[in-house]
């Protein structure tokens, strides 16, 4: 069986991703540093079901087989990680438009774009290596012109450092590509679901909302997002994972969205039906770096990937909010 490895194995996407490569019967090796972008503890929570039944000393037989490596790309063992690893998910980094204007501006040059080309270097010197998967964002494109769907061969205008950083390492995977076999760089257009990361807006949504506190919305709320149920975006990293090709060819980008938009009004409308209270919205100014409106023309992926998102938003939010009432985020962030 095939050893794949996962990096960010504990952040919200790569802990789903897991999952579903432990449950078609995979081995993984997981790598995360517990980035302290957000509290350790919900990190520990999103990854125990998959420590608990698939991790070392588990006493399951069926499924795959999961190795868990506490450790910071730019400081560890890279080639050690690497050994025996035929397909790489690199999913670990610094997320988040509105932060990446603040102090923390140089760890996403870090996390980013630094963390991603040692990465590559040592898939590149380990050689066995026969796909490498990249999340990238939606931001390298800084908007929709016109409203049209975004296009993989569209021009990138990122708006933020994070856009920024996320489009160095994707320059940074094309140059790899023409030395090594596949490489895969996906776009993820907001992606939300169970265990999505704290800061993000439907997270901090539900979570205020719960408790009864007001909500705080950037600009007037009209700004439109392509929304990408967790379980969608796993699917199409999982297929991107399976991509071969000769060694030297050409990096494959495709865009990973949910097939629908909604309004960040609409989204707290969603949020209050699902949780059948009302919700007091206050206004403050617009996020800088924020774009109008996301859009994904997901052809290439249907295409090339097989991908077709299946999760409509209406669903996905009940899903999220179900899952924070479930939980206690709260008493898990310590
Ligand atoms: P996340 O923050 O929950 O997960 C990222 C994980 O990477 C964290 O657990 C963090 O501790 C780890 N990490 C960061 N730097 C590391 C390093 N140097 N070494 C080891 N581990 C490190 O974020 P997420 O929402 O799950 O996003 C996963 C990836 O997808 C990120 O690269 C993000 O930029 C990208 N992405 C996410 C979205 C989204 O809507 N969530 C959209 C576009 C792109």
């Amino acid at each position: 069986m095939e050893r794949v490895l996962v990096t960010g194995a504990a952040g919200f996407i790569g802990s789903h991703l897991v999952e579903r490569l432990l449950r078609e019967g995979r081995e993984v090796v997981g790598v995360d540093c517990f980035a302290d972008h957000y509290a350790r503890g919900l990190k520990e929570a999103n990854l125990r079901r998959a420590r608990e039944r698939y991790g070392e000393g588990s006493t399951s037989r069926s499924g795959g087989r999961l190795r868990f490596v506490e450790g910071d790309l730019l400081k560890m063992d890279l080639g050690g990680l690497l050994r025996g690893v035929a397909a790489v998910a690199h999913l670990a980094g610094e997320g988040g438009v509105r932060e990446s204007f603040g102090e923390r501006r140089p760890l996403y040059v870090e996390r980013n774009a630094l963390a991603t080309r040692a990465l590559l270097e040592a898939a590149l010197r380990a050689g066995g290596v026969a796909s490498f998967v990249f999340a990238s964002s939606s931001s390298v494109y800084g908007g929709t012109v016109g409203g049209r769907p975004a296009r993989e061969d569209d021009a990138v205008r990122p708006l933020s450092p994070y856009g920024a950083t996320k489009l160095a390492a994707e320059e940074y995977v094309r140059a790899y590509a023409a030395e090594a076999g596949a490489a895969t760089i996906l776009r993820y257009f907001t992606v939300y679901g169970p265990r999505q990361r704290p800061g993000m807006a439907l997270a901090s949504f539900i979570e205020k909302a719960a408790r009864g506190a007001p909500v705080e919305v950037h600009g007037d709320g009209t700004q439109t997002r392509e929304m990408t149920y967790v379980s969608d975006a796993v699917a199409a990293t999982a297929a991107a994972l399976d991509r071969r090709g000769p060694r030297g060819g050409v990096a494959a980008t495709y865009n990973v969205g949910g097939g629908g938009r909604a309004t960040v009004l609409d989204l707290v409308g969603l949020v209050q039906s699902a949780l059948g209270r009302a919700i007091e919205v206050r206004y403050g100014p617009r996020a800088p770096g924020e774009v109008g409106c996301t859009r994904a023309d997901l052809s290439r992926a249907a295409r090339e990937l097989g991908y077709e998102p299946k999760v409509p938003i209406e669903a996905g939010v009940r899903a999220q909010a179900a899952y924070h009432l479930a939980i206690d985020r709260q008493a898990a962030a310590v």
